[in-house]
């Protein structure tokens, strides 16, 4: 009998700390996925089999989101669907 694959440790979760709390982050290789999810920063969605992250806020796990990787490290500084107005960037 073959363990089933459970693709946590190897894909490993960080927690992150954002402005609206901390985050359980995992890291998904996308191999897993069996519908295509939406992603909250663009909303469009992410393929099959495309890597990407979930992330939830670790008291929330049932409001889990799927991003996209580029979203997820966009989330912080302007979600572009929220916010029209862009504060100067500090250099
Ligand atoms: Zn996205």
């Amino acid at each position: 009998m073959e363990p089933r694959e459970i693709n946590i440790a190897s894909t490993g979760e960080s927690r992150e700390d954002h402005k609206d709390g901390t985050y359980i982050v995992r890291r998904l290789t996308g191999s897993g996925s069996t519908k295509p999810y939406r992603c909250p920063g663009c909303d469009q969605l992410i393929p099959l089999a495309t890597p990407h992250i979930v992330a939830w806020l670790e008291y929330d796990e049932e409001g889990r989101r799927h991003w996209h990787n580029t979203c997820w490290s966009k989330k912080d500084n302007r979600r572009p669907n929220t916010e029209r107005t862009r504060n100067a960037p500090k250099f």
